[in-house]
C-alpha cells in the first residue's frame, strides 16, 4: 500500500479490504535497481572502443579518444549523457553511483532527472611536478562540490581514480577530506587488472610504460611491494564508506580484508571482459562475505546500462550464488553503499515507492531465478504512485 509516494504497508490484502488497487498482471514488483558504477560522460563512446585482450591497451585507446572530445563543449557528449539517463530509467534504475571528471554536466542532468545517487568527482594525479600541494587540490575540489545546486537527491563526493593514477599523498589528502564530510561514500577502482598488480609489486610493467609515454610517470614513486588492496589499506584508505570497484584480481586475503573494513565491492563483469581485465571471481566474492553491489560501468566498455543484464552475467559466471543474493546486490546493497537505503533499495513501509513491475510469464515456478536470467527493458515498467 502506497500513500503520497511512500510505502505505508506491505502484505496480503484482507478479504474485506475495499481500498482501490491497481491490477498489474503477471509481474514481480521490485524496488528500482541500483547501478553502483557508471561514467555517463563516456556514453558518447558507445560501440567506439573495440574489446581488448589487455587492460593497458584498452586504457591507451580510451585516453586517445578522450583527448579528442571536450566534454564541456561538445554537444555529442551532452546528448549522449541525456540518452544514457533515459536508458537508465528504461532499465528500472532508481539510484546511480556516477563517476565524473567534469562534474557540472552530469550533476545538473542527474539532478533534473528522477534518479537519485552520488556523483563522485574523480581526482587523478600521479605525477604533478615538484612538491605538489595535494591539500590545496582537494580543497579546490571541495569548493567545486560546494558550487553544485543544492539537492538531497543527488549528492556530490570525491573519489580517487586508481592506485596507478593517484599519488600516495593525494590518496591521503582525499581520505582526510572525505572523513570530514557528512556521510557520503567515496570510491576507487582497485585490483582491476594484472598490470596494476604487477606495478604495485615490482614498480614496472605495462602501466609504467603507458604512464611514461603519456608523461604521467612519477620517478619519485617507489613500488610498495604488496598488492593494490594492501597498498591502500596501509594508507588507511579502505573503510565502510568506500566503494571498491572491480576487484577482478583480488585474492581471498584481499576480500577478507575488505569485509573486515566494511567496504562494498562493486562488480562490473561485462566491462571487465571488454577491457581485457579478465573474469572476476564472483563465487569467491560472495563466499568471502564481503558486501557486493553491481554496476554496468560506462558505455565505452559495456553494451548497455541494464543492471538486469549485468546480473545475468554474474549468474552465468557463478551459478552457485543464490538468486536472492544477486538481487540484493542489485538493490539494497547498492543503495546502502551509496547512502540511500533509508529511502531506496527494498520494499518496506516508510521507504519511497520507487517501484518497478517486471513482466514474468504466467506459471514461472521460481521468480527470483527468472529475474536473474536476463530481463530486457521492454519487460520493465515504473509503477505510478
Ligand atoms: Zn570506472
Amino acid at each position: 500500500m502506497v500513500n503520497g509516494g511512500r510505502i505505508v504497508a506491505l502484505g496480503r490484502r484482507a478479504a474485506n479490504d475495499s481500498t482501490k488497487g491497481i491490477e498489474l498482471g503477471d509481474v514481480a514488483v521490485m524496488p528500482g535497481v541500483v547501478n553502483a558504477h557508471t561514467h555517463l560522460e563516456l556514453s558518447y563512446l558507445r560501440d567506439q572502443v573495440p574489446p581488448s585482450s589487455s587492460f593497458t591497451s584498452w586504457a591507451r585507446h580510451i585516453i586517445g579518444e578522450r583527448r579528442k572530445a571536450h566534454p564541456l563543449k561538445d554537444p555529442v557528449v551532452a546528448d549522449a549523457i541525456d540518452a544514457a539517463i533515459e536508458e537508465l530509467l528504461r532499465c528500472g534504475t532508481s539510484v546511480v553511483g556516477e563517476i565524473t571528471n567534469t562534474l557540472f554536466v552530469t550533476f545538473d542532468k542527474l539532478a533534473k532527472s528522477p534518479l537519485a545517487g552520488v556523483v563522485f568527482w574523480e581526482l587523478i594525479g600521479f605525477n604533478l611536478g615538484e612538491d605538489p600541494d595535494f591539500d590545496a587540490m582537494v580543497h579546490q575540489a571541495l569548493e567545486d562540490l560546494g558550487e553544485l545546486p543544492k539537492t538531497d537527491k543527488i549528492r556530490g563526493s570525491l573519489a580517487a581514480h586508481a592506485p596507478y593514477s593517484v599519488a600516495p599523498l593525494f590518496f591521503r589528502a582525499i581520505k582526510k577530506a572525505v572523513d570530514k564530510m557528512p556521510f557520503v561514500p567515496s570510491s576507487v577502482h582497485l585490483a582491476e587488472n594484472v598490470e596494476e598488480v604487477e606495478l604495485m609489486k615490482t614498480g614496472g610493467g605495462p602501466w609504467k610504460t603507458l604512464m611514461t609515454d603519456i608523461g604521467s610517470w612519477n620517478h619519485a614513486w617507489t613500488a610498495p611491494g604488496v598488492g593494490p588492496v594492501q597498498y591502500l589499506d596501509n594508507m588507511k584508505f579502505i573503510d565502510g564508506r568506500l566503494l571498491v570497484v572491480h576487484g577482478v584480481q583480488m585474492t581471498p586475503a584481499d576480500l577478507a580484508l575488505l569485509r573486515e573494513r566494511g567496504a562494498t565491492l562493486v562488480t562490473c563483469p561485462r566491462s571487465n571482459a571488454h577491457t581485457g581485465a579478465g573474469v572476476p571471481p564472483i563465487e569467491e566474492f560472495y563466499r568471502s562475505g564481503v558486501r557486493v553491489a553491481i554496476g554496468t560501468d560506462s558505455l565505452a566498455s559495456s553494451p548497455d546500462l541494464n543492471v538486469f543484464a549485468e546480473i545475468a552475467t554474474l549468474h552465468a559466471l557463478a551459478p552457485s550464488v543464490p538468486a536472492t543474493a544477486l538481487l540484493e546486490s542489485a538493490t539494497i546493497q547498492g543503495a546502502r553503499a551509496l547512502g540511500f537505503d533509508a529511502d531506496y533499495g527494498s520494499i518496506e513501509p516508510g521507504k519511497l515507492a520507487r517501484l518497478i513491475a517486471v513482466d514474468v510469464p504466467p506459471g514461472t515456478s521460481d521468480v527470483e531465478e527468472y529475474l536473474v536470467s536476463g530481463i530486457h527493458p521492454g519487460q520493465i515498467r515504473w509503477i505510478e504512485s
